[in-house]
């Protein structure tokens, strides 16, 4: 029945990602021990570091990814969509100012409430930020992020608005499928785990782009009764 199905396809697509997250880390890994190689024929610490660090960050997300895919219970709480925005805007302050990224905000109140696992949307945010900061890297000009808090008829829509350098139509078609990437070293996780923490909320997700201009990425969560 349905859910023998439902079962099957979990282990599937779980035995799918462990591969791939194994793969994943081969070659971070394989970096991080030839970097340390180097730095202990030549000794140029200073000169190495930041690319250790930055594949340790790299191995960080994919794992921190992976767990919240597969294995953490949801612990939802019911929540005003203002303390919500204040905690993704903190979240979203500190990278901003690091990546020198211009970051506005427009946030619409409400006295509703809506239930959710703050971790999992947090985690959502940082996988929408990382997105943008990283289509950013073939961008010119001002980098620029908006960060938009709506009320919607029955809920409250959280929306990242970046004027990087767009998604072409092909791209766009391909998002749905799972791990596709355009990058050399994505893991295309991201957009897949926030879909699903999204869709375990009952709310709904949604991007939008415009080839040049940039890209809006936004997810709708339900109000519940107070
Ligand atoms: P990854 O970041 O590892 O590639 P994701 O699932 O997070 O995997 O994203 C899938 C793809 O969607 C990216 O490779 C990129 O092509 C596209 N994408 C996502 N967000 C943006 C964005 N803000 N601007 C441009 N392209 C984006
Ligand atoms: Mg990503």
């Amino acid at each position: 029945d349905g859910k023998i199905i439902l079962v099957g396809y979990r282990t599937q697509m779980f035995t799918h990602l462990a591969g791939e997250i194994v793969h994943e880390l081969r070659n971070p890994l394989t970096v991080i021990k030839g970097f340390i190689q180097l730095c202990g024929y030549t000794k140029e610490y200073d000169k190495y570091q930041p690319v250790i660090l930055s594949e340790i960050d790299r191995m960080y997300t994919i794992l921190e990814n992976f767990l919240t895919l597969s294995l953490r219970k949801s612990k939802c709480q019911r929540m005003n969509p203002d303390e919500v925005c204040k905690s993704l805007i903190s979240l979203l302050s500190a990278e901003c100012v690091v990546n020198k990224v211009r970051l506005d905000y427009d946030i619409a109140y409400s006295e509703s409430v809506c239930k959710i696992d703050l971790d999992k949307i947090k985690q959502v945010m940082i996988n929408l930020l990382r997105n943008a900061l990283e289509a950013f890297d073939e961008h010119t000009g001002e980098k620029k992020i908006m960060f938009r808090g709506s009320v919607e008829d029955n809920g409250y829509r959280f929306s990242l608005i970046d004027n990087g350098p767009g998604m072409e139509t092909d791209v766009l078609n391909n998002l749905g499928k799972p791990l596709f990437t355009t990058k050399a070293k994505g893991t295309g996780i991201g957009l897949s785990l926030c879909k699903k923490i999204i869709a375990d909320h009952q709310g709904t997700f949604c991007i939008s782009s415009v080839n040049g201009k940039g890209t809006t990425v936004s997810f709708f969560l339900p109000f519940v009764s107070p």
